[in-house]
């Protein structure tokens, strides 16, 4: 690969020129815009790694290549790890600060994602919660127990005591984070690290909240209640708004997931909006006709079985079945009907079939 080229510019370009052409070809490839290319971000930073630093562009213009210390062959200086980089852009937790070679990209980062905050959103909670049947089909307000950090009453999560002053940190003038330079083999790093005579917050209180002893939350068992809405599917997620885990520094709360498990029931079986379930009857109901008593999800109902009536018949009672989850109405209750046959016969009933049979059933 030739650095120039990927950057479009050329041995005589300057410093500033490379830059620009840097930033104007990582903003079009950026992994998290439309039509980006991780692969072609990658390599535009390997680029710009070489070329931005003034020993590796002299070794690449005498050599065609550079030399890295590690065991990288030439063109190395591209062992970031940018699925990491890039999820943590997309949870707004973005803290570090590749200003290395040039502060190209800690540039970038701020135009696309904006001033990096230490208000950092909440973390997501996912839990499992088992419902009957019966409260699949009704819809159930469920209380959830959770343990998880809350933001503190008493100061509204600021960690200071609500009467006393409140002062601008003067250590990260109030913007809630420091710069801290990392050496590493690649270069120097600016990184930005939260301020910790503030924790963050960028104010400063003559007096911390007593509640929560300055944290601004605290960790504690928390009952949520929520509506689970009648026809809910067997392993749906129901989202829940800022009700997972608080903040931090006033940043918004991550969600509450619940992911709900509808417990098989004996008698009845979903099938989308459908219910299915059997019913038994004898030999001479099915023949003759009869009416049965059929439970659905509401209450008893009486089926007419038609005379005639063979096993493994199917017959449906309109609107018993499971409602439908943000529609109107509900599916229908199929009914499948089983005829026993008997395995135990008295002497007499023994006799009576016998006749049955020679009149040619
Ligand atoms: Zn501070
Ligand atoms: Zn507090």
């Amino acid at each position: 690969m030739n650095p120039y080229d990927i950057l479009g510019v050329n041995k005589s370009s300057s410093d500033d020129e490379i830059k620009k052409a840097f930033r104007k070809a990582a903003h079009k490839y950026h992994p998290d815009k439309e039509g980006g290319d991780e692969n072609k971000f990658k390599e535009i930073n390997e680029a710009y790694q070489i070329l931005s630093n003034k020993e590796k562009r002299a070794q690449y213009d005498q050599f065609g290549q550079t030399f890295n210390g590690a065991s990288g062959g030439p063109g190395g200086g591209g062992g970031f790890d940018f699925s990491q980089f890039k999820q943590q852009a997309q949870n707004g937790s973005f803290e570090f600060n590749f200003g290395g070679g040039g502060g190209g990209f800690s540039d970038i980062f701020e135009d696309m994602y904006g001033k990096k905050s230490s208000r950092t959103r909440g973390r997501d909670i996912q839990v499992r919660t088992k419902i009957t049947f019966k409260e699949m089909i009704e819809g159930i307000t469920k209380k959830i127990e959770l343990y998880k950090s809350t933001t503190c009453n008493g100061c509204s999560g600021t960690g200071g005591d609500k009467n006393s002053k409140e002062t601008t940190c003067e250590k990260c003038k109030g913007s809630g984070s420091v710069q801290k330079v990392m050496r590493t083999m690649l270069g120097n790093f600016a990184q930005t690290v939260t301020c910790n005579d503030c924790e963050g917050r960028g104010k400063r209180y003559e007096k911390q909240c007593a509640d929560c002893k300055g944290k601004g939350k605290k960790d504690e068992d928390v009952i949520e209640s929520v509506e689970i809405p009648a026809g809910i599917n067997n392993g749906q997620t129901i989202l829940v708004n800022g009700r997972g885990e608080a903040g931090e520094n006033g940043g918004p709360a991550g969600d509450l997931l619940i992911v709900v498990e509808v417990i098989n029931d004996s008698k009845f079986i979903r099938e989308e909006d459908n219910i299915n379930s059997e019913v038994h009857i004898s030999f001479s109901q099915a023949a003759l006709g009869s009416k049965v008593d059929v439970e659905t999800v509401d209450d008893s109902v009486t089926m007419k079985i038609p005379s005639g009536t063979q096993s493994g018949e199917i017959f449906r009672i309109r609107n018993k079945g499971v409602p439908r989850l943000q529609r109107m109405g509900r599916g229908d209750h199929m009914v499948t009907v089983v005829v026993d046959v008997p395995t135990k016969l008295s002497r007499s009933q023994k006799k009576l079939i016998e006749e049955l049979t020679k009149e040619g059933l």
